[in-house]
């Protein structure tokens, strides 16, 4: 029988064969160790003086059976049925992952993108990047969705590890790189992505699912409680049984349409706050020590959280050498998030750090379910104003923030637009300045070197899901409110990051599949 442990191997070891180390640390004959799979790979920095990799391990012995990899069994639709006519609303992580489970399983649909195939949209990111937005192709909005151009990490907090490990074989017969699988924190880079999408988007065509661009959804006709078809912004109309609603969390003008139609939506907590920025090196120094300068050391990455006021504050998508982008949606908003490339080698390290909320803090009852957004879109604004224009953002040093005195001028940062010295507090309702104070001071306490001269927080930081849940039957997954609507992903309120929203929209695929009579 193969057994499985873990070992941990120092930085000096690594380049020698997987099958000795293994002898080594087990004090095990190296004939005793006939296959090893690496199951799992995790950076130990605990001990600046023995860093290295943890490693989970499966050893095989002479005349053991291969590995076996548990395959997930597929479901396929009943060559007896008819196949149903499927649009899916958006293609991000959820919608993409829906098509492609149904086109595995045989049935193909079509795809409404209100933005640009990941070439074309490439350019209008280095037009954002010069503070000129286009309000339907920009990092929230085009092909692959919010994730294409982002850090790509592809880590979740989600317990379903076979559904993870699906998404992530996924990405790896797309072309995604195979070290993804065992990483205890994989992320492939906004260089890399684009391609795998388009490998994605090849496989899928090949299966008969239509993508249409610059293609934007207006609203679901419906006849007698049921799906009929959709009906696109330029006024197209596609005759539909099944309406797949993965529209991420930037779809404002989505989310007024389910209110106007009375689609079930109520409100949920979300998160805003700012984008903090150190330079790399002094996150290299906290995390390493004497080490940091080790060149075989991945830029190095922190998650961090504290209560202040009764709320939670915490570090969120940590974007070890990377860059903060201007992630806005909307004319005169100031919107930032953070990405990376594979190597992640900018010289800066940025972090959400934010403050969370719950659904009453977006207004009394009578603001209604919409009020989040409204939330969020004020102080998008406020940051707006204060940055000047030309997406360029209000930031200050965290050591002024603490002190509550603005910053007279500011170090370099990777946010291209440009930043505007600025008091942090005049973008956010007071008690959201205040958590965010409190719970920066209490995480700079017990982090030594958090607190750094060059160390910048730039706002706002207000899409990190969305305020609002369409709601779905917890068995059959579709509204309550119209049959053959499937709310999928982060924008409907049931994922939060690339992974979650791949395994939701599977998900949902599933409950299509299951319900073929
Ligand atoms: C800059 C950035 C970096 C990020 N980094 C990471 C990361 O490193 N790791 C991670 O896990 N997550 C990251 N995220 C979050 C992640 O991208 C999202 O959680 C994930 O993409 C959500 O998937 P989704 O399919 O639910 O929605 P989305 O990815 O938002 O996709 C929704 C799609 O619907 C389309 N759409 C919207 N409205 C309409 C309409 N009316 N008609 C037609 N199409 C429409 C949009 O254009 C979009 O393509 C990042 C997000 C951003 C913006």
């Amino acid at each position: 029988m193969s057994r499985t442990t873990e070992i941990f191997v120092p930085l000096d070891a690594l380049h020698e064969p997987i099958e000795r180390l293994v002898s080594r640390a087990l004090g095990i004959h190296l004939r005793d160790v006939h296959a090893v799979r690496i199951l799992r790979r995790s950076l130990d920095a605990r001990k600046a003086h023995a860093i290295g990799y943890r490693l989970r391990v499966e050893i095989l012995k002479e005349g053991e059976a291969e590995f076996l990899r548990a395959e997930s069994p597929r479901l396929s639709w009943p060559k007896t049925v008819p196949r149903p006519r499927v649009v899916i609303v958006g293609s991000g992580p959820a919608g993409s992952w829906a098509a492609l489970r149904l086109a595995e399983a045989g049935v193909p649909s079509t795809i409404l993108e209100r933005g640009k195939p990941v070439q074309p949209r490439r350019h209008d990111l280095a037009s954002v990047q010069r503070g000129r937005l286009d309000p339907e192709s920009n990092y929230c909005f085009g092909e692959g969705g919010a994730g294409t151009y982002s850090d790509g990490k592809l880590y979740t907090r989600t317990k379903d590890r076979s559904a993870v490990d699906g998404v992530l074989a996924d990405l790896v017969r797309f072309g995604a790189p195979p070290e993804i699988t065992i990483e205890s924190r994989p992320h492939v880079g906004s260089n890399r992505l684009p391609k795998v999408l388009s490998a994605l988007r090849a496989f899928l065509e090949d299966r008969g699912v239509t993508y249409k661009f610059s293609s934007a959804f207006a609203e679901v006709v419906s006849h007698a409680g049921k799906v009929q078809a959709v009906r696109t912004r330029g006024g197209e109309e596609l005759a539909a049984d099944i309406v797949i609603l993965a529209c991420g969390h930037s779809a404002r003008d989505v989310y007024l349409w389910a209110l106007n139609a009375g689609i079930a939506i109520e409100r949920k907590g979300s998160a805003v706050g700012v984008r903090l920025e150190h330079p790399q090196p002094v996150i290299n120094h906290i995390q390493y020590g004497k080490a940091a300068a080790d060149e075989r050391l991945p830029a190095a990455f922190y998650e961090v959280s504290a209560m202040a006021s009764g709320r939670g504050v915490y570090s969120f998508c940590m974007c070890p050498g990377g860059f903060i982008v201007p992630a806005a949606t909307e004319a005169e908003g100031v919107v930032v998030n953070g990405m990376s490339l594979s190597r992640r080698d900018s010289p800066f390290a940025n972090a959400a750090m934010v403050v969370s909320l719950q659904p009453e803090d977006f207004g009394s009852p009578s603001s209604g379910v919409l009020a989040g957004i409204e939330f969020q879109r004020r102080i998008e604004q406020a940051a707006f104003t204060a940055g000047g224009g030309a997406l360029r953002a209000p930031a200050q040093r965290l050591v002024d923030f603490l002190a509550c005195k603005a910053s007279t001028s500011l170090p370099a940062t990777s946010y291209h637009p440009g930043v505007v010295a600025g008091q942090i507090d005049e973008v956010f309702p007071s008690f959201v300045s205040k958590a965010l104070r409190e719970g920066l001071l209490a995480i700079a306490h017990r982090m030594r070197g958090f607190l750094h001269e060059d160390a910048i927080l730039v706002a706002a930081e207000t899409r990190t899901s969305a305020p609002v849940r369409i709601v779905r039957d917890h068995a059959s997954l579709q509204s309550p409110s119209l049959a053959g609507l499937y709310p999928a992903g982060e924008g409907a309120g049931y994922a939060g990051g690339i992974v979650s929203a791949a395994i939701d929209g599977t998900r949902i695929a599933q409950a299509i599949l299951a319900g073929a009579k």
